[in-house]
């Protein structure tokens, strides 16, 4: 039988690091640990190392297109493919940054959402039938956060494209950069992107259902981590937990669907 294959991106530290630890526990086959800096890379596998556990690596820039590729062609060359594939790097400015608020936006949105569609674009033809994909949203990817009506309803239609989507995002960014954004997007990058994470994930579902693979998105829950200031009440490896349950254990009927770090689904508008 050929050997199973689960990629976490962004696993370098914090939740991916614990997705990764949680997955080479309990997941026959090989566990991707990918990360942007090979050096921090090697220092996580490291340490799994010492606990006892064999992640296989390689480096993975989502941002970065012949880095996916690269990546999509060792899976190719070495698998049959991809069978849990956990899109988990993610960016987040804190409330202290000095950037201006149209390079805030700019950059949120660039990793957490358009870097995201590049990844799947790219890792999603070599998905086997029957895989499983977590896109690691978070409680700002909730629809409520978006004050306009008008948006919410584009955003949750059923018709809604991934290029629409797109198109909405990037009108996101051109509104920041006009000083405009404000009363329809409200005023963080981050929850504009992470609900665009879930539009996507809804959209993904639908184009993905006739190959039978399942993709939820899932808000990790407040976890202790560099993007957080480590004040999060939830330890990595409990953020771990409702990733690890959508991977392993979740009925296959639980698809499409906005997952809460208590493993409930939630309803997304
Ligand atoms: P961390 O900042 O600890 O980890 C983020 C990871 O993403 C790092 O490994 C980082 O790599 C990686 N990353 C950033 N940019 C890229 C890139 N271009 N290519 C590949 N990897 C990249 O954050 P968390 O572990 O807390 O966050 C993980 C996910 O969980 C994110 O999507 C976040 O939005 C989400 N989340 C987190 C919550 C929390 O309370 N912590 C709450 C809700 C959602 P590097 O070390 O090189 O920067």
């Amino acid at each position: 039988m050929s050997t199973k294959v689960a990629v976490v991106t962004g696993a370098n530290k914090g939740i991916g690091f614990a997705i990764v630890r949680g997955l080479c526990k309990r997941f026959e086959g090989a566990v991707y640990l990918t990360s942007r800096s090979a050096e921090r890379g090697a220092a996580a596998v490291a340490a799994l190392e010492r606990e006892g556990l064999r992640p296989r690596y390689h480096q993975l820039d989502i941002t970065d297109t012949l880095s996916l590729e690269t990546f999509r062609d060792h899976i190719k060359k070495n698998y049959d493919g991809i069978d849990i594939l956990i899109n988990n790097a993610g960016i987040l400015f804190k409330s202290s940054s000095k950037e201006p608020l149209s390079v805030q936006a700019e950059q949120t949105l660039f990793v957490n959402y358009f870097s995201l569609v590049s990844s799947c674009d790219i890792l999603f033809p070599i998905l086997k039938n029957g895989a499983r994909v977590i896109n690691i949203s978070s409680s700002f990817g909730h629809l409520s956060n978006i004050p306009s009506v008008e948006l919410r309803n584009r955003l949750k239609d059923e018709n809604l494209t991934v290029a629409e989507l797109s198109v909405l995002m990037r009108q996101y960014v051109d509104a920041v950069k006009q000083g405009t954004q404000a009363a329809e997007w409200g005023n963080s990058s981050y929850a504009v992107s992470k609900v665009g994470v879930t539009a996507l994930t809804n959209i993904q579902q639908r184009i993905l259902n006739s190959r039978d693979i399942k993709v939820n998105s899932v808000y990790p829950g407040y976890v202790a981590t560099d993007m957080s200031s480590f004040e999060g009440p939830l330890t990595p490896d409990e953020g771990a937990a409702a990733p690890l349950y959508l991977a392993l254990d979740a009925p296959d009927t639980i698809k499409g669907k906005y997952v809460w770090y208590t493993k409930e689904i939630v309803n997304w508008d």
